[in-house]
């Protein structure tokens, strides 16, 4: 919705006023104005010559066309404290500025960037703002997305909405797909180093830490389970972005298994501690390996009868587990929130308005 005041200002302009923006052709350009609060942006539409056109002079062209970016840039960034510009962003197909000033400034600021776009020949309202081609006598087409307006010619406008309505899955799985592997494998590389931890508190801080022992340290480093999900999660967004379900399965089976075998490495560490075993000697018993899951302790022993160790396992790594999938639900939770696209609603329809060249 616009303000009354800016409703009647750009109705003057000959701009038509839409539910949540103006829009019409302006100095040559299509031109979008819409208000939030104080915030009032204005929208230009056009084309940047690119070099996708197969023309001998379209090196010549696009480096023009590089250096009028660059000089529009410079001129808006020398006048941001003349209109309080609050935001602004050159497009290759658009310029959008921002500004808080009244609206006697927002015209002003208007007027400036229109003429800015003439002066360095950007291609307006004649032009497709996808393609380049002019519209000539047909009617353009115009496509809405949330708050700002496109003129496309016929093919291009068909096709952009085709692209923007596809369901987001084709869209995006053929793009993720190597990625996702990537982000398995930055997954993997996480978890591992959480196992290492489990390793290496087992290992070198919790015999230090035996003067307190009051107090079972172990139950402190099942933490160590909401850490490795941690690890896993990181690992996987370092390569891959896309919050989608192969995330969602990888990160948490990788932090409850990794965790899990953390908690192992570091119960049969503990077991050799205890038994005040080096590494080479324990692996003289023959099953070494499912000493965590079972009472290794011999039943007539008298001499290891505080050291049960079958429970241990069971009891910490479903605590650590337990702490890892609490974690992975946590962070997958904001990579969700963050990564979901906001899919706005895009709107084609045909401009009746005559070719801009002939209106002059
Ligand atoms: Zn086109």
């Amino acid at each position: 919705m616009l303000s009354k005041t800016l409703n009647a200002a750009v109705s003057k302009m000959g701009l038509t006023v839409t539910e949540n923006h103006a829009f019409g052709i302006y100095g040559g350009y299509l031109l979008t104005v819409y208000e939030a609060g104080n915030k009032k942006t204005a929208f230009f539409n056009f084309i940047l010559d690119d070099d996708t056109e197969e023309d001998e002079n379209v090196q010549e062209r696009s480096n023009e066309s590089s250096v009028a970016a660059f000089e529009i840039s410079e001129a808006i960034k020398k006048n941001i404290d003349k209109f309080s510009i609050i935001d602004y962003n050159f497009m290759d197909d658009g310029l959008l500025v921002t500004t808080n000033q009244s609206i006697q400034v927002f015209l002003e600021l208007i007027d400036f960037c229109t003429e800015l776009l003439r002066e360095h020949k950007i291609k307006g309202g004649d032009y497709c703002s996808n393609c380049g081609k002019t519209f000539g006598k047909r009617f353009p087409k115009k496509i809405t997305l949330g708050n700002r307006n496109y003129l496309y010619c016929e093919s291009c406008a068909f096709d952009i909405y085709e692209e923007h309505n596809k369901p987001d899955a084709l869209k995006t799985e053929a793009k993720s797909g190597g990625k996702s592997f990537f982000g398995f494998l930055g997954a993997l590389a996480g978890g591992l180093l959480g196992a290492f931890l489990y390793f290496a508190i087992y290992m070198w801080v919790l015999p230090g830490s035996e003067a307190l022992e009051d107090f079972d340290w172990r139950f402190l480093v099942i933490i160590l389970g909401f850490i490795t999900s941690f690890l896993v999660f990181t690992g996987y967004k370092l390569f891959c972005k896309k919050a989608n379900t192969f995330a969602f399965v990888t990160v948490t089976l990788l932090s409850a298994i990794l965790t899990a075998v953390g908690q192992y490495i570091g119960t049969l560490v503990n077991i050799a501690r205890n038994f005040s075993l080096d590494f080479d000697s324990f692996f003289i018993y023959k099953n070494w390996f499912l000493m965590p899951f079972r009472n290794t302790v011999p039943e007539d022993s008298t001499e290891y009868t505080d050291l049960v160790f079958n429970t241990d396992f069971y009891r910490f790594a479903i605590i650590g587990v337990a702490l890892a999938l609490l974690g992975s639900v946590i962070f997958l939770l904001g990579f969700y929130e963050k990564s979901r696209p906001v899919k706005e609603e895009m709107f084609l329809e045909t401009l009746k308005i005559q070719n801009v060249a002939d209106k002059k």
